[in-house]
């Protein structure tokens, strides 16, 4: 298994953004890159150095690209598609969310007072891996930084990565002129 990360060295910051694709927090816990860099180490926030630990297993016999790839889908989709059997338990899981909110400086309370939202606004912030309700400077700090991993000058010749460069600008276009958070 993999190390688990301790509760002690949350207040500090390691300086390294998480490593999990798409995501723009700080990445205070180490893991190793894959089961064959496995002295290799790598960087994630809390949430996604379990979810790294969590699908463990299911990374065997990947390699990096086959992983960041997981990590993508993971975090591009819906929601997490955690694979039968490595699942996260449900109540784990929203505890996290609420943490991360925690952590991104939200008040707790703020979650209860949520104006109802239109559908493509929803989608446009699933794509971002974002959720209502959310401020336009954490929209455009993480449109940067997934723009930055998709964009086709580091992603030569990826149709898909292509592919989603597009989505995503057209996602934080129609976010920063029509959604209000
Ligand atoms: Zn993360």
């Amino acid at each position: 298994m993999a190390q688990r990360p301790r509760k002690s060295s949350l207040p500090e910051s390691s300086g390294h953004p998480c490593a999990w694709a798409g995501c723009v927090l700080g990445g205070d816990y180490k893991a190793p890159k894959s089961r064959q860099s496995a002295h290799e180490y790598q960087w994630f926030c809390l949430e996604h150095v379990k979810a790294f630990n969590q699908n463990w297993n299911y990374f065997e016999g990947m390699n990096e690209d086959q992983i960041y790839a997981f990590q993508k889908d993971a975090t591009l989709g819906h929601r997490p598609t955690w694979k039968s059997g490595t699942g996260a338990p449900p109540l784990e899981h929203a505890l996290e969310e609420a943490l991360r909110g925690f952590w991104n400086g939200e008040k707790a309370t703020q979650t209860k007072l949520v104006k109802p939202i239109k559908a493509r606004d929803k989608d446009a912030l699933a794509l971002l891996d974002l959720e209502h309700p959310v401020d336009k400077a954490t929209i455009k700090k993480q449109y940067r930084a997934l723009v930055k991993k998709t964009h086709p000058d580091v992603n030569k010749g990826s149709k898909q990565a292509e592919e989603l460069f597009k989505k995503l600008a057209k996602a934080y276009d129609h976010l920063i002129k029509h959604y209000e958070g």
